[in-house]
């Protein structure tokens, strides 16, 4: 888009940093850009004092590796109300959110922050198994749940995941296939997540 090269430079590394987030190509971030712009100086810095907020506030959890508030408790690990016999595995903390949606599950989780991948460079050690050992280490969890998503790259993980917990915990169970195989959990519906969590079957 050669327009672009008219816009001011400020604009130019607003459109450059909006076009690096997911699903933002150069239209959307043009109009994300000209609707802040439309909306006043106070919208940029209200928005701007949020994101710095999230960098500054926002840490991850080290008992289950999902986001929480720094210094504060995790609201999951820190919920007496949870089942400590349960513990769900998932690629990422918005799968936990999509989870605690359906309502079915009131265990605790262990958040991988990605699926293994060679091509993508995610190996073993990325997804937190030090964290996952020292839980399993108290010896409460009596099941743990893997609820990587039905592809490739979640099939592969959850089949580590089982060698990795064979024998040290009463039972590893694979949710059900109540989902479309090779869809992505950020594209299902919660009463089809709801579904296959509550079929869950025994893996190993
Ligand atoms: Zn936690």
């Amino acid at each position: 888009m050669k327009a672009v090269n008219a816009y001011p430079p400020s604009l130019r590394r607003c459109l450059e940093e909006l076009q690096k987030l997911p699903g933002i190509g150069p239209k959307s971030a043009q109009r994300i850009l000209f609707h802040l712009l439309e909306r006043g100086a106070g919208a940029s810095v209200e928005l701007a004092e949020t994101l710095l907020a999230l960098g500054k506030r926002v840490e991850r959890c080290p008992d289950c590796r999902a986001f929480k508030e720094a210094g504060a408790a995790c609201a999951l690990c820190g919920d007496p109300s949870r089942d400590g016999r349960l513990l769900c595995i998932v690629e990422s903390a918005a799968d936990v959110l999509l989870i605690e949606g359906t309502g079915e599950f009131r265990g605790h989780y262990h958040v991988l922050h990605g699926l293994l991948s060679p091509m993508k460079g995610i190996h073993p050690e990325q997804l937190g198994l030090e964290v996952l050992d020292r839980r399993l280490g108290g010896g409460t969890v009596e099941e743990v749940i893997l609820a990587t998503p039905p592809t490739a790259e979640g099939e592969a993980t959850a089949s580590y995941l089982a060698n990795h917990l064979a024998g040290r915990v009463a039972q590893i169970s694979r949710i059900a296939y109540g989902l479309p195989v090779g869809t992505d959990f950020q594209y299902v519906d919660t009463l089809t997540l709801s579904r296959a969590l509550s079929g869950r079957r025994r893996f190993l």
